[in-house]
């Protein structure tokens, strides 16, 4: 269910512009084994292409929310991404740094783009605030719940002595 436009049915010369408002259909994100999805699934958005003698710019805007689990806690998280990409396709490319790769046969392949867009715009890790604490690393609860410390157990040698009896017992059984 890509979202594509037909370059064809746009027609423009050289040093016109198109502008438009155009219903983006956005795919769920898999980031590190999660689901992310975005929200609205069709995203309003913002398209306009210049056209000139040498090439043709695309620009695209749009605003996404993402939701999806906490990159530290699980817990659900919700980012809020105002997105602009540009693309450039020349009218003769001798470099694929001078075509786009969303540009197929005068296709446009919109919904492939402004995935790429969210996905460079997004943070080094999704977090549901700034400061989240985590999960305890020794018991797995949520630190921002319940924050807490542990005792070292495993530390204390007369712990490590009893342990020691437990197993040579249970080896005996
Ligand atoms: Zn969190
Ligand atoms: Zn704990």
């Amino acid at each position: 269910m890509a979202t594509t436009l037909n370059l064809r049915t746009i027609k423009l010369r050289s040093g016109e512009q198109f502008r438009d408002k155009r219903e983006i259909q956005l795919e769920p994100l898999e980031l590190g084994g999660q689901r992310y999805l975005p929200v609205p699934q069709e995203v309003p958005a913002e398209l306009t292409i210049t056209r000139a003698s040498t090439g043709t710019v695309f620009e695209l805007a749009f605003s996404v929310r993402l939701h999806g689990p906490c990159y530290r806690c699980l817990e659900d998280a919700v980012l809020e991404l105002p997105i602009s990409a540009r693309e450039y396709q020349a009218t003769n490319p001798e470099s694929d740094e001078m075509r786009t790769p969303y540009l197929e046969d005068d296709r446009l392949d919109l919904s492939a783009w402004a995935r790429d867009s969210l996905v460079l715009a997004l943070p080094n890790q999704i977090l549901c605030r700034p400061d989240c604490a985590g999960l305890c690393p020794v018991c797995g609860k949520n630190l921002n719940d319940e924050p807490h410390e542990h005792a070292e157990v495993i530390a204390d040698p007369r712990w490590a002595a009893l342990e020691a009896l437990r197993t040579d017992s249970a080896g005996e059984d």
